[in-house]
């Protein structure tokens, strides 16, 4: 039997390849982006509460209003900018859910969608998954900018959406005010949609302030903002995360949102409805991350890789172009079997698996094992 797949091209994701051969080998596991760590006491015993009181049935589809009203407050304290809970709010099973309804939700067979890469694994599928075309615009070395004149020369009669990522997996680059009105200028006048894929908007180091798109009045208007609690409170298990976008556009997404999960874990939802009542318990996130990030960094100087400390997201990117012209892939399988650290082959986040000589590591672990990360890259040199 020959079964058509709608995704010939796709195979494993590398996060899945990488952290089994780092526990095969034994080695540190900074490839998949996971927090090595726990998350608050407080906010556990809210789901043990919420579960032994009896919440554990269907929420209601966008979310409970409880929690939807939270995010309105959190909204505004930390963007300024008054959404409303009823219909512009929705609780989804995830940011990959949010993104994945959202381009859903836009795109018709032969539409057009830009994606800057590298990006994140989901938003290509999701993308063919709807009959779109991802055009691909790489960003800029070596900080990894927009290149916004190739953008907009990529824009035609068929662009309906743009994909945006900021804070940025894997390059951690942030996006400006400039950015941010370079977007709008471009799409103001035009029928072309936003998914900006914000799950890191907690973390961002050296002061600098995550610029959500909701900020920018014209983009407010054409844009999802997907999130994810996972990402925030350290419980990427969880699968929870929010979407917040205009009445028009969430009327369309909670459409698809309804038959692709229907609702939410009903319990989480409860739970951090009541977490989230406390700004603390997310305003105190780009300080506990930028320890961890500056740590790294300092450590990381004495791997003879060249890097740019990152600006946000729990991700530090490191060329080793100067070192090797071994393939990405190759580097990242001998450090975890050789070195005993793993790492992310920057290719996999290109569509042509363009390999720019790039590894990623996630910082988001407890300083010990980071440390002990540190001491075995000191030998990098080895492999060369
Ligand atoms: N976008 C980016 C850039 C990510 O790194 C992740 C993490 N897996 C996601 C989306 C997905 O988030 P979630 O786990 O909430 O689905
Ligand atoms: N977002 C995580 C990363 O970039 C991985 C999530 C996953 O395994 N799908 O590493």
């Amino acid at each position: 039997m020959s079964i058509p797949s709608k995704l010939p091209q796709v195979g494993t994701t590398i996060f899945t390849v990488m952290s089994k051969m780092a526990q095969d080998f034994g080695a540190i596991n900074l490839s998949q982006g996971f927090p090595g760590f726990g998350s608050d006491p407080v906010l556990l015993e809210l789901v043990a509460k919420y579960t032994l009181e009896g919440f554990n049935q269907y929420a209601p589809m966008s979310g409970i209003p409880h929690l939807r009203e939270i995010m309105v407050e959190k909204t505004e304290r930390c963007y300024g900018v008054k959404v409303d809970s009823e219909t512009e709010v929705t609780i989804v099973s995830g940011a990959t859910e949010a993104i994945f309804s959202a381009v859903t939700s836009i795109i018709k067979p032969g539409d057009e969608v830009i994606v800057l890469e590298p990006a994140y694994d989901s938003y290509e599928p999701s993308i063919l998954l709807s009959g779109g075309i991802p055009i691909h615009i790489p960003l800029k070395l070596p900080d990894f900018s927009v290149d916004w004149d190739r953008v907009r020369s990529a824009v035609n009669y068929k662009t309906k959406l743009i994909m945006v990522n900021s804070p940025h997996n894997p390059t951690g680059y942030l996006w400006t005010q400039e950015d941010l009105n370079q977007l709008a200028a471009l799409i103001s006048d035009r029928d072309i949609f936003v998914v900006s894929d914000e799950v890191y908007e907690h973390i961002t180091f050296d002061g600098r302030p995550h610029l959500s798109l909701l900020t920018h009045p014209v983009l407010r208007e054409k844009t999802f903002v997907c999130g994810s609690y996972g990402k925030t409170f350290h419980v990427t298990g969880w699968k929870i995360g929010f979407c917040i976008a205009p009445e028009a556009l969430t009327k369309e997404f909670r459409k698809i949102h309804q038959f692709v999960t229907f609702s939410t874990v009903t319990p989480l939802q409860h739970a951090l409805a009541d977490y989230l009542k406390t700004p603390e318990h997310y305003e105190q996130i780009p300080a506990f991350y930028q320890k961890k990030r500056d740590l790294f960094v300092d450590g990381l100087k004495e791997s003879g890789l060249s890097f740019t400390p990152a600006e946000g997201s729990f991700f530090q990117m490191a060329s080793y172009a100067h070192l090797s012209d071994m393939s990405d892939r190759e580097l990242a399988e001998r450090m975890t079997k050789e070195l005993k650290v793993a790492c992310i082959p920057v290719s996999a986040f290109y569509h042509d698996h363009k390999d720019d000589k790039l590894i990623r590591f996630c910082f988001a672990k407890e300083e010990s094992e980071l440390q002990e990360a540190l001491g075995r890259l000191t030998n990098l040199a080895s492999l060369f």
